[in-house]
């Protein structure tokens, strides 16, 4: 089974749906994409179980490369270094 234990599970119709919508393209610098970026994380604090709701829905989700998609989970968006 899957290693991978930071990202939720997408089924493979919505992984197609969002790359077929994006165009296959990163939604961030144009180049080809290839992972699924949840747009709001859970990381919203006080609703729990709300955003369970929406987190995995088209609207919550768009097309990145890898190096975006790595950027905006390990990269520092607001300062900092
Ligand atoms: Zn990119």
């Amino acid at each position: 089974m899957g290693a991978e234990n930071h990202t939720l599970a997408l089924s493979e119709r919505q992984r197609q749906d969002v790359w077929f919508r994006d165009d296959g393209t990163c939604q961030l610098c144009g180049h080809p994409g290839n992972e699924i970026d949840h747009i709001e994380a859970k990381k919203m604090g006080g609703r729990k179980g709300e955003w369970k709701k929406w987190i995995d829905r088209a609207e919550n989700l768009r097309l990145l490369c890898h190096a975006c998609h790595y950027a905006r989970h390990h990269g520092n968006q607001k300062g900092g270094h």
